[in-house]
């Protein structure tokens, strides 16, 4: 279940100057390292105390910070408290072990991108290995924000040929980068990823033309598995699609 925290920071220096920025800067490298998903600020000068949402009870866990949040911190003694279950919010996954994983990404949804395949539950970032070498989990948040823009474009406005096919072509410049994320994902997980492939793409628009039911997969043709999973239907194992048949 989500939690809403709260977070003090009490200069431990006096004198130190720009300290609501400093503060900022650090709820910024959190919400980089998969800790906290959003803030507000509140000014009790030279005190500064956060409201956050965070992922899990030890998500603000001194153990999950990197080198930067530990250099930013120095200057700062910092409180945490967690004050309650985030009431919108569903659970998140508690599985001791995953037999496969699946990359999708939900434009109404700020979580963890990344399911657990066993009990279909978001798993937070806290618990994924950092990616490409990185200190922090920007290359998941990056393309988590790239996709969001790309499908509001597609929902909310254009409803254009350039953003349907980002989503629904394998070959897109989006899809290309989800699915390096996805396979560097299954080099540090160890286990099968899947990434969510917007095709068919669905939704109420054009109804009929954007939920064909998928005969087989779009890129190399072979037949697909169903799966038992609230992300998707069904998968191609060879090259690692997840799909939502609207027909299963
Ligand atoms: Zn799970
Ligand atoms: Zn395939």
């Amino acid at each position: 279940m989500y939690k809403i925290a709260k977070m003090t920071f009490k200069p431990s220096v006096a004198g130190l100057e720009g300290v609501q920025d400093k503060v900022d800067e650090i709820l910024g490298m959190l919400h980089k390292n998969g800790q906290i998903l959003d803030w507000i600020i509140e000014d009790h000068a030279p005190s500064y105390v956060a409201t956050v949402s965070t992922t899990d009870d030890d998500s603000l866990d001194e153990k999950y910070f990197n080198q930067y949040i530990r250099g930013a911190i120095a200057d700062f003694e910092i409180e945490t408290e967690i004050v309650c279950d985030d009431a919108l919010a569903s659970d998140c996954c508690h599985c001791a072990d995953h037999s496969y994983y699946i990359f999708a990404i939900y434009p109404d949804l700020s979580s963890s991108p990344v399911w657990c395949g066993d009990c279909g539950n978001e798993i937070p970032l806290t618990r994924i290995p950092y990616l490409f070498g990185e200190e922090e989990h920007y290359s998941i948040l990056n393309f988590q924000q790239m996709y969001k823009a790309v499908d509001t474009l597609w929902m909310d406005s254009l409803s254009d040929r350039f953003t349907k096919r980002q989503l629904v072509n394998h070959k897109s410049e989006l899809n290309k980068r989800g699915m390096e994320i996805r396979a560097e994902l299954e080099r540090r997980l160890g286990k099968p990823v899947y990434y969510l492939l917007a095709n068919p793409i669905g939704g109420w628009y054009e109804l009929e033309k954007n939920n064909k039911h998928l005969e087989v997969c779009p890129k190399c043709g072979g037949e697909l598995e169903k799966i038992d999973h609230a992300c998707a239907n069904k998968v191609c194992k060879k090259c690692r699609f997840a799909f939502v048949d609207p027909e299963e």
